[in-house]
């Protein structure tokens, strides 16, 4: 028999129905009174106004997500042995996903049933970001469940997301379990060689999640060098340590520069051209604010044939939409300007609040702007290791488009 529930978040009237649809979230606005003692992470029943059961939740007191639903089924036990199950069973679901890399995502938060967990693993050594109060209550049963599932015993922790503020948790990072992890540590993705700082990189050390787009720029390297004869010209902006540039490279780029804001990120991404067996001289690499380099490049008369646009997350909330259009707008239509007939622009956008259809209209504008015809030919997304929940829409906060300048 189940103990008796002591705790329990009751929805205004009305406010049960995204729970329905199972959307795992509830707004603090929707909230009508809770009931018992509630800290962060307790485990609350919760119940519409006319006292239905809608699920189990992870209470939040100081996010204006409220709670994080762990299972919409009475019946459901939330504990350490359901938790475990569920770190096993995301684990085992990569396994037969076709990733050709050993940097991975293992958990992705509601997509796993681990609300607020992110688990990536770089070779052997696991880096975790404990993003709400549900998955900080839990931490170390998670960190045991996550060192048996793997058979890695080296874990280290990155909560220094802004997120983590949100749900009123300090900042942290360390080691959790097992050595500390060396300053890079060498990942091979798709063949090709990446050095990745897991204490100091931004996230967890590398942007994982665009490992299928870095392949998608190499195969464009490759098919303008068959058909032009030479290697394409490549501009790589918001490079990081330069992922889109080695692959470009590899698929025989004539040359790539990569403009991010970064030193230390440039420094790696200079590294990675040794490493990935490149001649320095192929590679330029410039420490300057996108906004302002396309510009310059402009003004000198400086052409690409494929151009990536990577840049962080313009828009952190709903609030900051139309400054982050602006933004998104003008690096598309500086970036459309500098491209070759034919050349092709790969331009993302990891804005949550920004859907895929708001991001096409802003590039759309670009396009007109700047006075080329451009197709689109694909969109492009996170890799199948951040699945999109489909109850959840807002974790497709990665979207990209391929364009490609017609005349
Ligand atoms: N494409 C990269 C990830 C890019 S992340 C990869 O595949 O690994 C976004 C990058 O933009 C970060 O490295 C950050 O340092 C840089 N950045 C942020 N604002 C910038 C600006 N105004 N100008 C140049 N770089 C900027």
């Amino acid at each position: 028999m189940r103990a008796v529930t002591l705790s329990r978040i009751v929805l205004k009237p009305g406010k049960e129905k995204s729970l329905l649809r199972r959307h795992p979230w509830i707004y603090a606005t929707a909230v009508a009174r809770v009931e018992g003692t509630v800290a962060g992470g307790t485990t609350v029943e919760v119940r519409s106004a006319d006292g239905r059961f809608l699920g189990w939740a992870a209470y939040s007191p100081a996010s204006t997500i409220r709670g994080r639903i762990w299972s919409f089924v009475e019946s459901v036990r939330v504990d350490a042995d359901l938790l475990r199950e569920r770190i096993r069973a995301a684990v085992r679901r990569r396994e037969w996903m076709s990733v050709e890399s050993n940097a991975l995502r293992l958990v992705f938060g509601e997509a796993d049933g681990l609300p607020g967990l992110i688990v990536d693993r770089y070779a052997n050594q696991l880096v975790t970001q404990f993003q709400s109060a549900a998955a900080d209550a839990w931490r170390e049963v998670l960190i045991g469940a996550l060192t048996d599932a793997t058979g890695c015993h080296d874990v280290f922790d990155r909560s220094d997301g802004a997120t983590r503020a949100r749900e009123g948790l300090p900042e942290i990072s360390g080691v959790l379990s097992g050595g500390d992890p060396p300053s890079l540590i060498e990942v091979v993705e798709h063949g090709l060689r990446f050095l990745v700082d897991v204490r100091r990189g931004h996230k967890t050390g590398y942007y994982i999640d665009q490992r299928n787009n870095r392949r998608t720029a190499r195969m464009l390297a490759e098919q303008h060098a068959q058909r032009a004869g030479r290697g394409p010209d490549c501009l790589n902006c918001f490079c990081y340590t330069g992922g889109f540039s080695i692959a470009m490279l590899a698929g025989g780029a004539e040359h790539v520069l990569s403009i991010d804001s970064s030193a230390e990120a440039l420094r790696v991404g200079t590294e990675h051209v040794a490493l990935n067996g490149h001649a320095a001289e192929r590679t330029a690499w410039e420490e300057n604010d996108v906004f302002t380099a396309l510009r310059a490049l402009k003004a000198r008369g400086a052409q690409f044939d494929i151009i990536v646009l990577d840049p962080p997350k313009f828009a952190s909330s709903h609030h900051h939409v139309d400054r982050a259009a602006r933004a998104y707008k003008d690096i598309n239509l500086n970036a459309l300007r500098l491209l070759a007939p034919g050349g092709s622009l790969l331009t993302f956008s990891c804005s949550g609040a920004i859907d895929v259809d708001l991001f096409q209209k802003i590039v759309a504008g670009a396009v007109i702007d700047a006075g080329v015809d451009a197709w689109m030919l694909t969109r492009l997304g996170a890799g199948p290791d951040h699945p999109l929940m489909m109850t959840v829409p807002e974790s497709e906060y990665l979207k990209g488009l391929h364009l490609v300048r017609v005349n």
